[in-house]
């Protein structure tokens, strides 16, 4: 069966070696092996979360069309992670890559602690939610029934995001 296409919402990230380089070789694997890229962020420079005594990180935002899968997805996306190099140590250490899928359409998604839609800690973090501001500012989080920019606005997270120009 075919599936309808879905908007999904990827944040990626890289806090080791050349950053932009294995974003957009990131990026660029996406595209062909998951769907087009629809709208893509400028590139933000953040401070490490979770283990603030590593090297900054740069993200960006990228809104794609894909008819695959939820857990076909996130396969797509690990596997995608590996080709790249990821070094997978502890949780919250420095890595080349880190793709997350941060909403798919407005489906709310847990497949037994693999995968949950919306990343359920999307709504905490500045990282995440500037650069999705950009290119999904009046998309509506399924469950917290909030935009983007409203949760942007009443975040608590004060970890510096800069926009890159
Ligand atoms: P984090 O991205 O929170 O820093 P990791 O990238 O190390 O942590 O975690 C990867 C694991 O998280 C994946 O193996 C995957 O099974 C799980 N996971 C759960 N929900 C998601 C999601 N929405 N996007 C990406 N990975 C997810
Ligand atoms: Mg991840």
């Amino acid at each position: 069966m075919q599936l309808e296409c879905k908007t999904v919402y990827l944040l990626l990230g890289s806090n080791l070696g050349d950053r932009r380089t294995i974003i957009n070789a990131a990026v660029e694997l996406i595209a062909r092996q998951i769907g087009p890229i629809i709208l893509r962020s400028s590139w933000y420079e953040t401070a490490a979360w979770g283990n603030e005594d590593q090297p900054s990180f740069l993200n960006i935002a990228i809104a794609i069309s894909t008819n695959k899968a939820p857990a076909e997805l996130l396969t797509e996306t690990l596997a995608i992670e590996e080709t790249l190099g990821r070094i997978r140590k502890d949780r919250w250490g420095a890595r080349l890559i880190d793709i997350d899928i941060i909403l798919y359409g407005d489906e709310i998604i847990d497949l037994a602690g693999r995968l949950q839609v919306p990343h359920p800690r999307m709504q905490d973090r500045r990282f995440v939610l500037e650069p999705l501001a950009e290119i999904a500012g009046t998309v509506v989080h399924p469950i917290l029934q909030r935009n983007i920019l409203t949760l942007l606005s009443s975040l608590n997270d004060n970890l510096a995001v800069t926009k890159l120009i």
